[in-house]
């Protein structure tokens, strides 16, 4: 696999408050930025973002091994008593 230029969006998602990471030429490329280089795999890329903002994802379409969020709309199936 290529290496590629990735980015962390400056700007959190509205819904999920996560800050995305995109690689180079995705539809969703932000202005609002911070560069994270050249990165063979979105983990690596995901886990620099991580050391700027807490809340990291990846974009669902430039990075979807790294998207997440998913798994927090399959945690909300009904799994008996509330545990904090
Ligand atoms: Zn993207």
């Amino acid at each position: 696999m290529a290496r590629a230029r990735y980015c962390v969006n400056n700007n959190a998602q509205p819904d999920s408050n996560d800050h995305e990471v995109h690689r180079a030429g995705c539809t969703f490329w932000p202005s609002n930025r911070t560069e994270l280089g050249e990165h063979e795999l979105c983990q690596t890329a995901v886990a620099a973002a991580k050391c700027i903002h807490s809340d990291v994802n990846g974009c669902y379409f430039c990075s979807r091994e790294c998207h997440t969020t998913w798994i927090s709309t399959a945690d909300k199936l009904p799994s008996g008593s509330g545990e904090a």
